[in-house]
């Protein structure tokens, strides 16, 4: 069977400019890829690749599509670089939807809890009580944004502001240097911190083995996100015995079904987390949520409303998202032709 291969970029402002330890990020832009068979069944999927993240870059992912041409086969899609996920990833999401293949059973989740994002620094403080008001119960705060002191000082304030029960996670996407993510893991060993997310950036020299004696030294669990993005960083670090958290955002793997069914086998605990993709990307992704056989943790996926234009969001953050949300999420046709 061929199909006919389209693609149309996008590029969505977002609301509020987003703050991260890479600095500010403005829009997203990324692609939509469209496939047709010779029957005329048409199927949508998402390339969001995050270059800063690990990811090829948009220029990348566009040039191998443009290099695929406008005819291709489904084999050519699984012999694409692994270096190039993110287009791979949107080219078997459409490749799938086309053929309608069934979607993988549900684990008698109707609902997942998700965790309420807090901005960086001070503003973080009204922001948990706005959102512990709204009934969201997992909260994630942004660090290793401003200056480390004022950061720690907040903390105990941010925590007294939580409600009982509730449960405080921290990322700071790799914004610590080792000196600096001590401090943070002895302030935080007597704290009730559910985990702290990628202390040490990913591509620093020898960051697997600062990660691993970080996560033997302290008692508070560490998560790894970037750590996880490019090709074969799933087994290496199975193989190396993570004792942590795994952060998966699906839309940034080639295969995230066989990437997640190798954590599943092995019974890791894993967070779904969004790539601050559009609505097309998120439902694959929430996809997996909803099928992980494991513990289900709050998502990360408290993101929405996200972008300018409301068409590429997803449901506005509540303390749960519905599996039957998904099936109200905008689809690719929408999507797509809201890019025309
Ligand atoms: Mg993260």
């Amino acid at each position: 069977m061929t199909y006919q291969l389209a693609h149309r970029r996008y590029t969505l402002p977002f609301r509020k400019p987003v703050r991260t330890a890479h600095g500010l990020w403005a829009e997203r832009q990324g692609v939509i890829v469209r496939l047709e068979d010779e029957a005329g069944a048409i199927g949508y999927g998402e390339v969001a690749p995050i270059s800063s993240f690990g990811t090829e870059t948009l220029a990348e992912a566009e040039a191998a599509l443009a290099a695929l041409g406008d005819r291709i086969e489904p084999e050519w899609i699984s012999q694409i670089s692994p270096q190039l996920a993110c287009t791979r990833h949107g080219l078997s999401e459409a490749l799938v939807a086309a053929q309608a293949l069934p979607a993988a059973p549900a684990t008698g989740t109707d609902y997942l809890a998700v965790a309420a994002l807090l901005p960086a620094g001070r503003a973080a403080i009204p922001a948990a009580d706005e959102k512990a008001a709204a009934g969201f119960r997992d909260f994630k705060w942004k660090v290793g944004v401003g200056d480390i002191g004022d950061e720690l000082s907040l903390l105990d304030d941010l925590l007294g502001k939580l409600p009982d029960g509730a449960r405080l996670r921290l990322d700071a996407n790799g914004a610590w240097d080792r000196r600096q993510a001590e401090r943070w893991l002895d302030r935080c060993a007597d704290r009730p911190i559910e985990y702290v997310e990628q202390p040490i950036a990913a591509d620093v020299r020898g960051a697997d083995d600062l990660l691993l004696g970080l996560a033997h030294d302290y008692p508070t669990p560490l998560a790894l996100d970037e750590s996880l993005v490019r090709d074969g960083d799933i087994d290496r670090w199975l193989d190396a015995g993570w004792p942590g958290i795994w952060i998966v955002k699906p839309t940034l793997l080639a295969d995230p079904a066989v990437a997640i069914g190798k954590l599943a086998q092995r019974r890791m605990p894993v967070v779904f987390s969004s790539a601050l993709e559009t609505a097309l990307g998120a439902r694959t992704a929430l996809q997996h949520a909803f099928t992980w056989p494991g513990e289900k943790r709050a998502l990360g996926f408290g993101v929405w409303p996200l972008f300018v234009d409301r068409t590429f969001d997803g449901p506005a953050a509540a303390p749960f998202i519905r599996a039957e949300d998904l099936a109200r999420l905008p689809s690719g046709e929408t999507l797509w032709s809201a890019l025309s």
